[in-house]
């Protein structure tokens, strides 16, 4: 039996670790863990799941969804102001990664990452035998424009940006996404994944660039991470191009519906998005008084701290005793720092207080 060459030496997603795992590894009771590592929403929309339930026996699970998901493109057309031709409907923003890796990529193409960024780029870059080419982002997290457009050679094939960036949470410029698309004929992904939180949406820039592709999810503001939806949007050349590899049932019936009770309720999201925004607010200005930390500005639901007098792992392991849970960033420029995720205001004072104790 012989495995790809490849998996031997590949460094896989770092998968998070359940509550339960958690609470084993630290000697606490589950119901004491408390999550700001994943960077999802806070709020069930339980309104959606009681509809869900009321309508669960007419849900025809004995037969495939639509393929062509046309009821649910009706709707993210009207969301998103783009024609239904232009979405790629996948089961969640990592699916729609896979299916562009797949549409773009051969051993030996080239991949740009602004970086740091999200770590399934690379993965989904790698496993198709790409090799990554990483540009680091300046000062304060910006992309490097001009590094990334001199990066690009005739073996590049894609390049990766992230609106708001995880794990940095700063947006991508208008200029500098004009600047790229317009000076770089390779597949321009940008990750949306937490654009409903902050910074400029770029989705209707794929009518005039064919070389765009946006990438969305259900998984952040929506509250829908469990049910696993996201989906790409570009010009309906790329579409037509991308559904030839996408897998034809990836999105479930159950899915679908739930999907249909969001996009009917987007103000609920919205309202949602305004308490997360102004908790996050408010935790930023509350850690920023703690000494010797440093807290990045971020547009998103989700801010970096750096310690500039403690070991982070330190920290990190002190909260963790404790049952609050923060992402150690893997990345070398970022060994300083933790993500924390905007939880519920009763999380988020209890994280504050902890933080408070261990510093
Ligand atoms: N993009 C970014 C930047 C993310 O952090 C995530 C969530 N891990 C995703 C995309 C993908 O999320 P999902 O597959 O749940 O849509």
């Amino acid at each position: 039996m012989r495995f790809r060459v490849l998996l031997h030496s590949f460094k896989e997603y770092a998968w998070e670790p359940s509550d339960e795992e958690i609470a084993f590894s630290v000697g606490l009771d589950v119901s004491r863990i408390r999550r700001f590592d994943l960077n999802t929403s806070p709020y069930t929309p339980t309104h959606w799941l009681r509809k869900l339930a009321s309508e669960l026996e007419f849900v025809a699970v004995n037969r495939y969804p639509d393929t062509s998901y046309r009821a649910l493109r009706k709707r993210l057309s009207k969301y998103m102001g783009v024609s239904e031709e232009c979405f790629v409907i996948a089961n969640g923003g990592d699916e729609a990664f896979d299916i562009i890796s797949k549409a773009f990529l051969d051993a030996g193409s080239e991949v740009v990452i602004s970086s740091p960024s999200y770590s399934m780029f690379r993965i989904v870059s790698e496993l198709m035998g790409a090799r990554v080419v990483y540009v680091q982002r300046k000062e304060g997290f910006a992309d490097d424009v001009d590094s990334l457009i001199k990066a690009v050679n005739d073996k590049t094939r894609l390049i990766f940006l992230c609106n708001p960036n995880n794990p940095t949470g700063n947006a991508v410029e208008r200029s500098d996404l004009l600047r790229i698309l317009n000076e770089c004929d390779v597949g321009v992904v940008v990750d949306e994944a937490y654009q409903e939180y902050g910074g400029e949406s770029f989705v209707k820039l794929t009518e005039s660039y064919s070389n765009l592709m946006v990438v969305r999810t259900f998984s952040k503001a929506f509250g829908l991470a469990g049910a696993r939806l996201g989906y790409i949007v570009a010009c309906r050349e790329t579409t037509r191009l991308l559904n030839k590899v996408r897998p034809p049932n990836s999105v479930d019936v159950i899915t679908l519906k739930l999907a249909e009770f969001a996009l009917e309720d987007v103000e609920w999201v919205r309202l949602r998005v305004r308490e997360t925004l102004a908790e996050r607010d408010r935790l930023i200005s509350e850690i920023s008084r703690l000494r010797g930390v440093k807290v990045y500005p971020s547009v998103a639901n989700f801010f970096l701290i750096e310690f500039l007098e403690r070991d982070r792992d330190e920290v990190y392991n002190e909260l963790l005793k404790r049952g609050f849970v923060l992402r150690r960033l893997e990345d070398p420029t970022l060994r300083r720092c933790l993500r924390i995720s905007v939880g519920l205001p009763e999380d988020n004072d209890a994280l504050l207080e902890a933080l408070r104790g261990v510093l």
